[in-house]
């Protein structure tokens, strides 16, 4: 899996990582989504992405199952709940996912929308947390412009490391203002429901049998196209989620190779980005 600069932090970050909303359920299927997260980091993709919203801290659990004994291979993000996300909430959020992770850092920790709590207060946590060692990096995610700035504005000592926002076929607003200021600023981008969460396009549809047309031209699937066209800007990462190793193993294959200029014009023309600026999409 190809690597690319995580924005001014420097880190050498996979292009496709690995979600991890909804991984929980059955011991089966726990057991198959463990095997899949391994197959990825088999892969290199170990950009892995989780929260303690998800299956109420399960998901974290099945994590540190799948990086037992190879953390340091692995770039390991989680979110604090907005609800949690006072000065004080944020320290003991970030302990308990460190506990359920079975690590003693996190290379970057994200509030995971914006909330009641002022931006100042859990940014301030948050700068604690790297003075202590507990996490690397710090960031934000389903944040538009204007908030993306105020939480730079909060910070004393560090800087945003990375926004992390809705971004599939169906929904490209973040293309028109927020992708350019973060690359202006050196925040990495990381894209996330890349396959619209379930949503993917069909191909009974025009636009969808345009997509299916242009993965055949380059011998690529479909979902590989997506992930591709998806990162085809610098900083710009994406975190598809898969349960399976199959769909882990197609996933990876997204990255390391160019759509080709008529390829990225007709996915464009498809699923067209607005012609003026939307509010940020959210899921
Ligand atoms: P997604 O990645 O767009 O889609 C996941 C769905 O696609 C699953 O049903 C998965 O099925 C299927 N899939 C994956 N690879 C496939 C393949 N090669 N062939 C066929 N089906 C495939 O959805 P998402 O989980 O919403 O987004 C990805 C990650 O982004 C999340 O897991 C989470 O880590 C993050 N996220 C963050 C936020 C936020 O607010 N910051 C919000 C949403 C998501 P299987 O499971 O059966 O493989």
């Amino acid at each position: 899996m190809i690597r690319r600069v995580f924005g001014w932090t420097g880190v050498e970050v996979p292009v496709i990582g690995q979600g991890t909303w909804m991984i929980e359920g059955s011991r089966e299927a726990e057991r198959r989504a463990i095997e899949a997260l391994c197959t990825g980091l088999d892969l290199g993709m170990t950009h892995i992405d989780t929260a303690e919203m998800y299956g109420s801290g399960r998901a974290e659990e099945l994590v540190a199952e799948a990086i037992a004994g190879r953390r340091h291979e692995v770039f390991l993000v989680s979110k604090v709940l907005p609800s949690n996300a006072s000065y004080k909430g944020t320290i003991a959020a970030c302990e308990r996912s460190l506990k359920r992770l079975g690590t003693g850092w996190l290379d970057l920790y994200l509030l995971h929308w914006p909330g009641r709590y002022p931006i100042a207060e859990t940014m301030r946590a948050m700068e604690d947390l790297v003075a202590a060692g507990k996490i690397r990096h710090l960031g934000v995610s389903n944040f538009d412009l204007g908030e993306l700035q105020a939480a730079e504005r909060a910070l004393k000592r560090e800087r945003i490391a990375c926004n992390q926002v809705l971004y599939h076929l169906g929904d490209r607003g973040i293309e028109r203002r927020l992708i350019p200021y973060c690359q202006s600023r050196g925040i990495a981008v990381v894209g996330y429901s890349p396959f619209g969460h379930g949503d993917f396009p069909s191909p009974r549809s025009a636009a969808g049998r345009t997509l299916a047309e242009v993965a055949e031209r380059h011998g690529r699937t479909p979902r590989q196209t997506v992930l591709n066209f998806l990162t085809r800007q610098p900083g710009v990462f994406s975190i598809p989620k898969s349960s399976r190793s199959q769909h882990t193993r197609e996933n990876s294959a997204g990255a390391g190779w160019s759509l080709d200029p008529e390829g990225l014009a007709a996915i464009g023309g498809a699923f067209p980005a607005p012609d003026h600026d939307v509010p940020l999409g959210m899921l």
